[in-house]
């Protein structure tokens, strides 16, 4: 069994010690809370050992019982997985030195934080037996995850991608904008260069609009293949990978909000989306293909944590890991009746 400690239990960090839990090969030793919130609350009524991150005193006061600081978590895990905010992450990289154990960082941290930015499909291979990661960012995630198999298949000269961000997560209440399209000022964005740090020979560039919306973000890419293939041959591409979900406007699937109205009825952990919704009507004219995704933001990287966890605990066999990831997450499953109407 691999040991696991979540540092930051709040979007990210409850899905992926949820998800852990799910693992018959990794155990959740607990996680590291900073308040003693309804999230540990919650964590604590279903068995979680809660560690505190900031005062204990605090936890004491509210009659949570914890089990120990972050120095003792550190001490009984294999890995341990940081969820804090983006930028506060690399404040904790000393006690994982310290402890001697590996540890996994999210999207907000920089690359430099590991060395290794990771994504299962494109490279599972250089997280085997490593000592640190960072799990790139969810926008990062969504373009890897349907640009690595169109690399593959017919390779990719370029592309150009406008990313149509969520203003905030849904428990966020103090982000925005409520009522705006706001450019992100940063032309172009930061989300090409992060691609980079996965598939470092493709040539993309991004640029990123913040949208009044909570659910997911949208993607409008634009890729310039190296070989000419047909709608049906992309659509053929991705039908290889369960992280990729096929959606259909015939099917009534026209927004974000049908997308994760078919998530909450999949019945999932937080009515969450892991897969990247691809529309089926994307267009081909030569070489150059455009297609829409969504991507859940607070879910995607979800499995791809899992992934690292067991890359770096020395297993091997990216298919392997893959396919436990995703059977224990029930990713994949009702393909056949969500937005794949020509083969049913
Ligand atoms: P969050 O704010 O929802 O949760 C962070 C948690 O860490 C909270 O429980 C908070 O109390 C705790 N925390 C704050 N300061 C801390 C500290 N000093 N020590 C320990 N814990 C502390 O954040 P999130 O959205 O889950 O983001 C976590 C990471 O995941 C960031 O790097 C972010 O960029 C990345 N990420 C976020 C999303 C998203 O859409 N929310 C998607 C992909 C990746």
């Amino acid at each position: 069994m691999i040991r696991v400690g979540i540092n930051g239990y709040g979007v990210i960090g409850k899905r992926v010690a949820y998800a852990v839990s799910m693992q018959d090969d990794m155990e959740l030793v607990g996680i590291c809370k900073q308040q003693p919130d309804y999230k540990a609350r919650m964590a604590a009524k279903k068995g979680i050992k809660i560690y505190a991150s900031g005062d204990e005193g605090a936890f004491k006061d509210s009659g949570l019982e914890i089990s120990g600081a972050l120095s003792d978590l550190v001490e009984n895990v294999d890995v341990m997985v940081d969820a804090t905010p983006g930028g506060i992450g690399i404040r904790n990289k000393a006690a994982y030195e310290k402890a001697g154990i590996k540890a996994v960082w999210q999207g907000g941290e920089s690359h430099s934080i590991a060395g290794l930015s990771f994504n299962a499909y494109a490279n599972y291979g250089a997280a085997v037996g490593a000592r640190y990661a960072r799990v790139v960012s969810c926008n990062t995630t969504g373009l890897i995850r349907t640009l690595f198999p169109l690399d593959k298949a017919f390779g990719i000269s370029r592309v150009n991608a406008t990313l149509v961000r969520r203003g905030a997560d849904p428990s966020e209440t103090g982000k925005g904008p409520i009522n705006a399209l706001e450019v992100d000022k940063h032309m172009p964005s930061h989300h090409g260069d992060d691609v980079k740090t996965v598939m470092p020979n493709l040539d993309i560039g991004t640029v990123a609009i913040k949208a009044s919306t909570t659910l997911m973000h949208l993607h409008s890419v634009t890729v310039e293949l190296r070989k000419e293939a047909t709608r049906e041959d992309v659509i053929e591409a991705y039908g290889q990978y369960r992280r990729i979900r096929i959606v259909s406007l015939a099917d009534g699937i026209s927004s974000t909000a049908q997308v994760m109205d078919i998530a909450r009825d999949l019945g999932r952990g937080s009515g969450d989306m892991y897969e990247i919704a691809v529309w089926k009507e994307m267009t081909v004219r030569g070489r150059e293909l455009h297609y829409f995704q969504a991507v859940h933001q607070e879910s995607d990287v979800v499995p791809e944590n899992i992934d690292a966890i067991r890359a770096m605990a020395g297993e091997k066999d990216q298919d392997r890991s893959i396919g436990k990831t995703d059977s224990s997450l029930h990713i994949g499953e009702l393909y056949e009746n969500y937005g794949n109407s020509d083969k049913s």
